[in-house]
């Protein structure tokens, strides 16, 4: 269902209390007449649980927890990397791929003993960034990004987190953490979903499933 401009909400809250993507969310959508407070504001919400098996389903989770935990237009997103010859592992599971508390280190090295024995041309993979705005009259949009690339054999930049280092951007030439971050966001899965999101953000709106 469309959602006629007038009606677009004011205030929304995002679901983090990282600050630089509170600032980046303002930044994108304050054109459209709309501030965008964090989890800061909120304390009383703890931690949610990311119980679904896809993107989609985390973001929604978390999406509607909040929404329904402060009855405002509420913003989550999920994100992670997908490997080919992995069947798309580690996916939703990419922050705790080598154990609940791991570390982007130990992430890597576990991704790269697990692609010991794949030759270069098959390491192909993707970031994938999948938002979800949720409404308290149960309405949302969503919008998601990708970004292609291959898992080179070894480590290389110092810029950026996670699988950065060993994500490599083929027309770039460069891993994502070679990139600055202007170029890292114009090129990103989470830039891609995040103008995605905007660019809808007056009349993408659908009735909740
Ligand atoms: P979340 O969306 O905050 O749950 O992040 C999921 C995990 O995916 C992160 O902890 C990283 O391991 C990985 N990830 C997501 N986006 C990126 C990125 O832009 N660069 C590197 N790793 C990422």
């Amino acid at each position: 269902m469309a959602q006629p401009s007038e009606n677009a909400p004011q205030e929304v809250v995002l679901a983090t209390r990282n600050a630089g993507k509170i600032k980046e969310l303002n930044v994108l959508l304050a054109p459209l007449g709309v501030r965008v407070a964090g989890l800061d504001a909120y304390p009383e919400i703890g931690d949610i649980p990311e119980t679904g098996e896809t993107f989609l389903e985390n973001a929604r989770i978390k999406a509607r927890a909040v929404c329904r935990a402060t009855g405002r237009v509420s913003l989550a997103d999920d994100s992670g990397l997908c490997v080919d010859a992995l069947s798309g592992a580690p996916g939703v599971y990419s922050a705790r791929f080598s154990g609940e508390h791991a570390t982007d280190e130990a992430n890597n090295a576990k991704l790269l003993a697990a692609l010991a024995h794949v030759p270069e041309r098959d390491r192909t993979c993707r970031f994938v960034s999948v938002v979800v705005a949720a409404s308290p009259d149960d309405r949302e949009l969503v919008a998601e990004g990708t970004w292609e690339g291959r898992v080179t054999l070894k480590a290389a930049g110092a810029g950026g987190f996670g699988y950065d280092p060993l994500f490599l951007d083929p027309e770039a030439g460069k891993t994502a953490a070679e990139l600055t971050a202007a170029e890292k966001n114009s090129r990103s899965h989470r830039g891609k979903a995040l103008a995605s999101l905007v660019a809808r953000w007056k009349d993408g709106w659908t009735e909740a499933e």
